[in-house]
């Protein structure tokens, strides 16, 4: 491993390889100048720690450069998919992203440079060109290689976080970058209607159930509302009837045919026989009576 030391920068190459890979031996003796502000080439926190970049035989990554993974935990810099995940991981400083062979060096700095050479924003470490000399080619995925490129120069200047327009970076030098971070973004728009869809799906679930049920009670209430009706024109009747029998009852009484109610004291006079026949049919007049007055028997016996 190399220590850092003034005038003896790292090459282009060794950033690519080695910068931020290993941990800082100084840093775990409490002896490293560089730790705050932290500008140290190595890392001092696993979070600060980034892999190296590596292009293999089949022409792909060993990491993405423009997908970022989501089990990454910032904090900590622990992936459980470990080195051998396929996804970006944002590293302190998005390092694993900026000194990727596809990115380090291949756009120019829109920074000045100071008197010692440093980027005057992003350090000794910037990772854009200042100045032709420093510009190297960038290296893509083979996967990439198969979109067409109109463009070397790559990404300039700032990295730039994801946008939330789909198509807010589609210009006439589209690079691969630019169509990855299209994808992703397409991805995600894809992603966000289909909740959408899901949600909607379940608003339109619910209302219909409610609908169901208003429909129900709609139904419910006409039923009982004829029941009702039925009930009320029951009892009607039921008290038609009455008055009638009341009415047929009271003229039988006035008759002068029956001696019955003339005057309680001819009653005595009637022989037995006669008595009876009287008694059977008040009977049957009363029995009459009593199964009118009960309405919900629906039996009248008329
Ligand atoms: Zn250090
Ligand atoms: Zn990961
Ligand atoms: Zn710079």
């Amino acid at each position: 491993m190399r220590l850092l030391k003034p005038r003896n920068l790292p090459t282009i190459r060794e950033y690519l390889k080695e910068f931020r890979t290993e941990q800082c031996p100084l840093f775990l003796q409490h002896k490293c100048t560089q730790h705050r502000p932290f500008t140290c080439f190595h890392w001092h926190f696993l979070n600060q720690r980034r892999r190296r970049p590596i292009r293999r035989r089949d022409g792909t990554f060993n990491y993405s450069p423009d997908v970022y993974c989501t089990k990454y935990d910032e904090t900590t810099g622990i992936c459980p998919d470990g080195d051998d995940c396929p996804y970006l991981h944002r590293t302190t400083g998005d390092t694993e992203r900026k000194y990727h062979l596809r990115y380090y060096k291949t756009g120019t700095c829109i920074h000045e440079t100071d008197a010692r050479g440093h980027c005057v924003k992003n350090g000794l470490h910037c990772a854009f060109a200042h100045g032709p000399h420093d510009l190297r080619p960038p290296v893509y995925d083979i996967r990439a290689t198969r979109v067409p490129t109109t463009t070397t120069a790559g990404i300039e200047g700032e990295i730039h976080g994801s946008s939330s327009t789909v198509f807010s970076t589609l210009t006439s030098t589209t690079s691969s970058a630019d169509v990855a971070r299209l994808f992703r973004e397409l991805d995600e728009a894809k992603r966000k209607i289909k909740q959408w869809e899901e949600a909607w799906h379940q608003v339109k679930q619910a209302c219909e159930a409610c609908q169901k049920d208003a429909l129900e009670a709609k139904e419910q209430a006409k039923t009982a509302e004829a029941e009702r009706q039925l009930a009320e024109q029951k009892w009607e009747e039921t008290e038609r009837k009455l008055k009638e029998l009341q009415r047929d009852f009271d003229m039988l009484c006035r008759t002068p045919g029956t001696p019955l109610l003339r005057s309680y004291g001819e009653l005595e006079q009637l022989p037995l026989s006669k008595l009876h026949s009287i008694q059977s049919q008040l009977r049957n007049d009363l029995d009459l009576i009593d199964g009118v007055r009960k309405p919900r028997s629906h039996t009248f016996h008329l």
